[in-house]
Formats: structure tokens, sequence, C-alpha cells
């Protein structure tokens, strides 16, 4: 909720703001502030007037929630509030301290002095959401640190400590002590000075050579910016704020502001933006919920994934036990753990005496008896039921009452690994994404008996350590995995309809995917999909499981691991070569399976494999397993490589409208050959198209 307070001490009002938790000016706010400042205007009894924001920060700007509403231009709006500052017939005064970002840093600005404190952060963010600063910020920060300095902010959003800017006009004054106590005496100084009303757009750009300097700019940005159509229109807007009149820089930023709000692009960050803060809610597990403390971990199995997850927790502070079945297993594994940190020491971003600060962090042992502490167990061994039961029924016997006892499984069912334990409601899936330590991604899965406190636990940890967790109920591949082979299905499907691995590999680069999908399954390796096709074959011999993939292992040609697989590689290179032997292979392949090849354009691979993720994205909403098409969104964000420029499948569906991709898919779905079962359109996707809706509108069917 939004409060304001105002008092008046020694002839200066202070005008306190209080929005919880970064005191964003959302339309409540801003009302309170106009009328607030009114009245200490027409107060007599005060001379100037100190803004300050309350908590630990001044402000972290508008109120996103708004953004795309109609409250975000109803007046009050940002602009008209901070006219009236500008205009006010009294001093005013910003008092910074903490976060002082986005509006907030433009409200700053558009006062006429500001004293700022030591732990003041200021950033104008507004281009990590493919905007620009919609009130001033790109006519105001340049007239204050200069061109140069302002641009750099301003096109990388980078919050900059107020200590590196103390040299700057952009603070009247540093106060070392209590903030509040030296804006009331500067507040004093300024009225009985009578120093009156400094305002920032009377100052003038001087900067010798700047047309020269915003075109290099303009070329710079112009090459890192890839898709991204903010950073550039940040540039206009601060050519404007040299080349033109305030005023006529103030409209030029507001004709680029709108112009942003508007691209696909900004859409897509916004959406990504949101998302994010959605995923830790969980319908039915309230924020009240009190967790469990986890000060101690144990993670079994010291392979890929138990190295990887081990310096996860280390590296948030966390003691570790680490168990494996043999020395030799643990010697390589804490070895591999040593190794991975020599890119971080190489690159200055750790220092020795860190590392060895985090190693020691690690007790390495063979017996179960050392996690009898542990309040959260991580298993992280072979991917085989038998080999799970067996540790999850010693873990039943060992670990102390109330721990947590998480899976790392892939695919393996967390409900049959619960019913090895007489602790269903204590166990839980935390499926890390490999590389463990570097990948943000964190699927939480949650079972059919999992307890809402060990849920809430988990997802609280999530964050402690850095990650970007989704829920996932529990299902094959949970959500990220199960769309990815639809993905992969279609890819391959158009091999066989007569594409080449890297006509489609290009084809989804270009779409954005940051690797395609044979370039992915050569860098994952090709013999585990050959397991598990084996593995299902031996289950479900009625279906075809065959796969040109088998003939690529046959032939030894495992990916990157072994220097060829759907490419081939050079010595110590991960580059991918085409190769014609892999030609060769589809070729025949193809003639063996009776397909008569055709030719398939990048077009047509874009919205087969897309759409096959959007499909399997939808079953996995109205299932239930994700709890929104949002976290959809973000499982294949941050951990397949989705551009988020594209928002996520399913909100790249949203944009493409569901119409369009329900019409698509019955098309794919009749086309000669085509498996009719798999790209008939998802019941929630063909109901939403009916209606005329989006899956953002869908609220979720899990509880
Ligand atoms: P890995 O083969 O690299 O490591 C498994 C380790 O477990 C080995 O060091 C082995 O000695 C040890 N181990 C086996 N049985 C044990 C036991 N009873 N007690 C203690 N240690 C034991 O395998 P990995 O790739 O790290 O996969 C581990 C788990 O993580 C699997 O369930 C897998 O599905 C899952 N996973 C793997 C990936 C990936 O990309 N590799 C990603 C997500 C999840």
């Amino acid at each position: 909720m939004s409060t304001l307070s105002l008092e008046i001490r020694d002839g200066v009002a202070v005008l306190r703001f209080d929005n919880p938790p970064v005191n964003s000016f959302g339309l409540e706010m801003r009302g309170l502030l106009l009328s607030a400042l009114g009245g200490a205007e027409a107060d007599p009894a005060a001379g100037a007037v100190i803004l300050i924001g309350s908590g630990k920060g001044f402000s972290g700007g508008a109120d996103i929630r708004e953004f795309g509403t109609p409250k975000s231009y109803a007046e009050p709006n940002l602009l008209t509030l901070l006219r009236a500052i500008e205009g006010c017939s009294k001093p005013v005064i910003a008092a910074i301290e903490g976060i002082c970002m986005g509006g907030g840093l433009e409200m700053a600005l558009a006062c006429h002095y500001r004293v700022a404190a030591g732990s003041a952060r200021i950033a104008l963010p507004e281009v990590k959401l493919g905007l620009l600063p919609g009130a001033g910020g790109t006519q105001r920060l340049p007239r204050l640190i200069g061109v140069e300095a302002a641009l750099n902010m301003i096109v990388s959003g980078a919050a900059v400590g107020a200590e590196k800017l103390r040299a700057t006009p952009l603070f009247d004054v540093f106060s070392e002590g209590d903030l509040l106590t030296s804006a009331l005496d500067f507040a004093r100084t300024v009225v009985a000075e009578g120093r009156g009303l400094k305002r920032v757009r009377d100052i003038d750009i001087r900067m010798p050579n700047a047309e020269a300097y915003l075109q290099f700019a303009r070329n710079t940005i112009k090459a890192v910016a890839g898709p991204y159509p903010a950073p550039l229109a940040c540039v206009e807007a601060i050519a404007a704020a040299v080349r033109e009149p305030f005023d006529k820089g103030m409209k030029r930023e507001r004709e680029l502001f709108t112009s942003m709000m508007f691209t696909p692009e900004s859409a897509a960050l916004r959406h990504i933006f949101q998302a994010e803060r959605a995923a830790s809610h969980i319908g039915d597990v309230p924020e009240s919920t009190a967790t469990r403390a986890i000060d101690r971990v144990a993670v079994i199995g010291a392979g890929t994934m138990g190295g990887g997850i081990t310096m996860t927790f280390i590296n948030a502070g966390l003691p570790v036990v680490l168990l494996e079945t043999s020395q030799d297993a643990l010697d390589r594994g804490l070895a591999n753990i040593r190794r991975n940190y020599q890119g971080a020491l190489r690159k200055g971003t750790l220092d020795e005496a860190s590392l060895e600060k985090r190693l020691a962090l690690i007790t390495p042992t063979l017996r179960y008896e050392s996690l009898r502490d542990a309040d959260l167990v991580v298993e992280a061994v072979f991917e085989n039921m038998e080999v799970k039961k067996r540790v999850f029924e010693t873990l039943d016997g060992i670990a102390r009452p109330g721990a947590i006892l998480a899976t790392n499984t892939s695919a393996l069912n967390l409900d049959i690994i619960a019913t090895f334990t007489r602790r269903p409601q204590d166990v839980i899936g935390l499926h890390f994404f490999s590389p463990a330590n570097v990948m943000r991604l964190l699927e939480v899965v949650r079972g059919a008996r999992t307890a809402k406190d060990v849920l809430a636990t988990a997802m609280a940890l999530a964050k402690k350590l850095g990650k970007m967790a989704v829920v996932s109920g529990v299902c094959d591949g949970f959500i990220g995995n199960r769309m990815v082979a639809r993905y992969a299905e279609a890819a391959h499907d158009l091999v066989m309809a007569g594409a080449l691995p890297q006509q489609i590999d290009a084809a989804l680069q270009s779409f954005g995917m940051v690797m395609g999908p044979f370039r992915m399954s050569d860098l994952a390796g090709l013999d585990i999909g050959w397991a598990l096709r084996k593995r299902k074959a031996a289950e479900f011999p009625d279906r075809d499981w065959s796969n040109v993939a088998d003939v690529l292992c046959e032939a030894g040609r495992f990916g990157q691991k072994s220097g060829a697989g759907w490419y081939r590689y050079e010595e110590g290179s991960r580059n991918a070569i085409a190769d014609p032997e892999v030609t060769a292979i589809i070729e025949k392949y193809r003639g063996q399976k009776g397909f008569t090849p055709r030719t398939v354009s990048d077009e047509e691979i874009v919205e087969r494999c897309i759409y096959a993720l959007v499909n399997e994205g939808a079953r996995i909403v109205e299932e239930g397993i994700a709890q929104r098409s949002s976290d959809v969104d973000i499982v294949y964000l941050n951990g397949y490589g989705f551009p988020a420029y594209r928002g996520g499948p399913l909100f790249y569906a949203d944009q493409c409208g569901l119409i369009e991709v329900e019409r698509t898919l019955r098309r794919i779905a009749s086309s000669p050959g085509a498996d009719a079962a798999f790209w008939t359109p998802a019941p929630l996707l063909a109901r939403l198209a009916r209606e005329g809706k989006t899956f953002s509108e869908f609220k979720g069917s899990s509880p």
C-alpha cells in the first residue's frame, strides 16, 4: 500500500513516501505526491521541500504492474508529477539512499538539488525491458554527468554506485552521516543563502565533436544490439538532448519511448520480467508457509551433475557432505570440481584463497552415517530406478526426521521414488540442468505427496542459490525435457522429409535459438537417446522406435565427445562441420524407410519445430504439470536457449495468434504422411483459439 507523510521540520517540508518493496510510483503514489507537494508549496511554514523514500531506498521507479495498462498513463502521470516538482516555487531536494532507479532517478533529476548517501545506487534500467527512460532521463542525465557517461548508463541499464559519480554535478552534497539530517542542513543553507531553483533543464550540454561521438556510439551499438531496437533508440534520445532545446528533446524522448512500448521485443522482455516473478508463487502454498532451515546439505554421487550441484551449494556458502561409492570416484569428482573452477581463476572472478575456502566446505565421504545431520540430501546417482531405490531406502534409515530428500532424476517417476521411503512428504525433485553450477534453471518437481512446506523451502533455497525455479508436476521429462522431445521428433521428421541437419539448425538459429537441435544433440551425446530408444523398444515393442541417429551411433558417432555425430569436429574444436558421410547415411536411411525427399523450406522448419513445442506446452499447462503458461516460457528460456526477444514458446504463440497456430497445426496434421496424433492441436490450444483468447489469459489448471 502507498503511504506518504508530510512533516514540517525547522522550516523545511519533508515528504516521505512509502510503498514497499521498492517505493514504486504507481498511480496512487503519484497522486499522493502531487497533492503533498501542492500542500508544501502553499504552506508558508516551509521554505524548501525534501523528497525522501522509506526503508532502504529512494525509489525503484515506475510500478511495473501498471505497464501496458491505462493506469500507467492515468493522470497524474510521471511526467506531470515531475513537471510539478521542477516548476515548484520552492527548492525541492531529493535525499537519496539505496536504490534510485528508472522513474526514481528521473524524479531525482527533476528536483532542484540532490543529496546522496554512499549507499545510493543509481540506474536507468529501462533498456532491459526493451524501452528507454520516458520521463526525462535521457535529457537530464547527460546534462549532469556528461553525454558519454550518461549514454553508457542508459544503453547498458547498469547500476552505478553514487561514489563513482561523486565528482559530477549530479549530487550537490554527499552525506557522511544521517541522510535526512544532511538534507535538512543543506535545505536550510539553500533557503538562507537564497540559492534559488537550480533546474537541470537550464544546463547547456557542451561537447566538442558530439556528432562524431554519437555516430561512433551508433555504429558500436548496432553491432552488438542484435535484434533489440531499444539501445539505438536510447542513442537517438540522447542525440536529441545534444541537438535540441530541452522541450523538443523531451518530445523526441516521448515519441521514442512510445514507439518502443509497442515493439514485440519489449513486450517479450516485459512478459519475462513478470513471468519470473509469477514463477515463485505456488497456487495452494501460501506465501506465509514456514520453511525448513537448510544449513547442511549432502549430495550423493560426484559425477557430472553431483559435482555441479555441489559447486552450486558451496558457491552460496552452504557446507556439503559429498558421498560416493568408491574412493576413486570421490577423488575424480573432487578433481573435476577443482578443475571447473580454473576458468574463474583465470578470468580473475575468483582468487585462490576464496577457492580454497569454498572447497573446504566439502566433506567427502564413503559412509552414509556422515549424512545423518543433513537438512537436505540431493541424490545425483545413475539414472536407474534400482540404484535410486537402494539409495532412498538407505537414506530413509539414516536421514534425520524432517530432512528433505531430493532427487535430480531427469525422467524417472518421483512418486515411485517417494515410495522407497516412509516419508514421501519429504521427497521432492530438484532437477538441475547441466552444467548445474552455471545453468540458472531449476525445475522443482512436486510429487503427489510432497509437503507444502517442503515446496516452499525448495523455492526459497533456489533463490538463495541464484536459480530460477519453476514448479513442475510429475510426468515423463517434466516440463522442459518433455517439450524438447517433441521438438527433436519434429526435427527428425523433417530430415526424413528431405531437410539436412545443417539446414534445420541454421533455420532455427536464424529464428533465434542459441543452438539448433542437431548441434544440441551432438553436445549432449547421441548415445543417451540411443539407450533410451532401446529401452523403450523393449518396453513398447508395437511401436517403431528406430531413428537415423541409431545408425550414426552404430558407426561410433556419439557427438562432440567422439569427434563426430550429426557433424564432424576437428581435434580440440567445437566447431560443427557439415559431413557428407552423414548426408549419405541419411539418404540411405530414407531409402530404406521408403521416404521420397522433397524440398523443405526454412519457414516450414521453424513452423513445425516451434509449433511442436507450443502444442506440447499447451498440454503441459492443461494437465496442470505447469502452473501457468509463463512457467513453460521460463523453463524454455532458461534451459533450452529460446530467444528472450520472443518471450518463450507460449508467449510467441500468443503473438502469432492462437487461431493461426491452431490452423497451421491442423494443416500439418492432415498433410500426407504426417502423424495426426502428434500434430492435432492440444484441446486447450483449440479451446483458447475458439474463444479468441491467449495462453497468458489462461489462469492454469493446477491447485
Ligand atoms: P554420472 O554418471 O556423471 O554420475 C553419477 C555418479 O553417481 C557417478 O560418479 C557414480 O559413481 C555415482 N553413483 C552411482 N551409484 C551411486 C550410489 N549408490 N551412491 C553414491 N554414488 C553413486 O551421471 P550424471 O550425468 O551426473 O547424472 C546423475 C543424475 O542426474 C541422473 O539421475 C541423471 O538423469 C540426472 N541428470 C543428468 C543431467 C545431465 O545432463 N547429465 C541433467 C539433469 C539431470
